[in-house]
């Protein structure tokens, strides 16, 4: 066995290339911070952090406690979605006294379904620079463990809370080729692989990635016909943070869309919208939902 080693960081001959880069005044720095162990934070977080005038956080005690776990006791001022404008506007201000600014969310990379996206819009229009910090990212971490073999991802981020918003929402990617990701809050797991399963065939993967770099980390991959069964099967899976990716839609070719359009066309003759795309999908085998929306069009409702 190794004899157990400690790093003093702050003396590591590294953290001399942390410096090396040029970190200019009257800028802002978008800072990824951990989704799950603290030690996720980058060497280069922790030096811009420690060089910050101030640092806008969605939530003070958050990242304060996470600035005291590394030893830095800074002033932090809020930024979340509620007050992003007007706070975009006191971070301009400070910007153009000279400071430097980082902007952090509660975990991950900010202004990635989380706040950040207005105050850099706001800076950016100002004329002043932004200076992005990279690290974790729950999206990126679930894709590069995913084992999904595709060049393309769609970033779909967190689904409507509402039922019928959701379905909606979910038409328009049943045809898209590319990795599917989404962010699902852990009580709405359940109905999210609900609406998953009605929207896209069974037989699509998908990848469940669950507390990633945390104390019950679980990636898991099936096919979307097991997604329940495996989320139902331990009731802690209905708890913690969920990243789901779906494998994307095999590539249709054009005789096949032809032809389902010629179906859809025949049996909008005789049958109501609904009848019609129930038909047209059993005999097509593609998805009702699809049919459906595309029958409505037809129709010109
Ligand atoms: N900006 C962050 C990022 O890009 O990593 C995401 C913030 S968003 C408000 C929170 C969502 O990200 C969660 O509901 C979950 O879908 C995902 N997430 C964050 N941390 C995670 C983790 N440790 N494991 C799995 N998913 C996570």
């Amino acid at each position: 066995m190794t004899e157990q080693q400690t790093i003093d960081i702050a003396r590591l001959p590294v953290m001399g290339e942390a410096a090396q880069q040029s970190y200019p005044t009257a800028t802002l720095y978008v800072v990824a911070t951990p989704i799950g162990n603290v030690t996720d934070i980058t060497l280069r977080a922790l030096y811009l952090l420690a060089l910050a005038d101030v640092v806008a956080c969605e939530d003070t005690r958050k990242t304060g406690a996470l600035l005291q776990r590394f030893g830095l006791n800074k002033q932090t001022i809020a930024a979340h979605q509620h007050n992003e404008r007007e706070v975009a506007d006191k971070i301009v201000e400070r910007l153009r006294s000279g400071q430097r600014v980082a902007l952090v969310s509660d975990a991950g990379t900010p202004a990635v379904s989380d706040p950040g996206a207005r105050i850099v819009d706001a800076v950016r229009a100002a004329g002043l620079a932004v200076m992005p910090l990279p690290g974790p990212s729950a999206a990126i971490a679930a894709l590069s463990a995913s084992g999904l073999v595709n060049d393309r991802f769609h970033f779909v981020g967190f689904l409507p809370a509402k039922a019928r918003q959701r379905e909606a929402a979910l038409v328009p990617l049943a045809r898209d080729t590319s990795t599917l990701v989404f962010y699902e809050a852990p009580h709405r797991i359940v109905d999210c692989v609900g609406a998953l399963l009605a929207a896209f065939e069974p037989t699509r993967q998908v990848v469940f990635a669950r507390e990633l770099s945390k104390l019950f980390e679980e990636v898991h991959r099936c096919p979307l016909s097991e997604a329940l069964a495996w989320v139902k099967a331990d009731q802690h899976r209905e708890r913690g943070e969920f990243v789901v990716l779906v494998e994307g839609a095999r590539a249709d070719t054009d005789e096949g869309d032809a032809e389902a359009e010629r179906v859809l066309q025949i049996l909008l003759t005789e049958c109501s919208v609904k009848q019609a795309a129930n038909l047209a999908a059993q005999i097509t085998g593609r998805k009702k939902n699809a049919l459906y929306e595309r029958a409505l069009q037809i129709k010109g409702e």
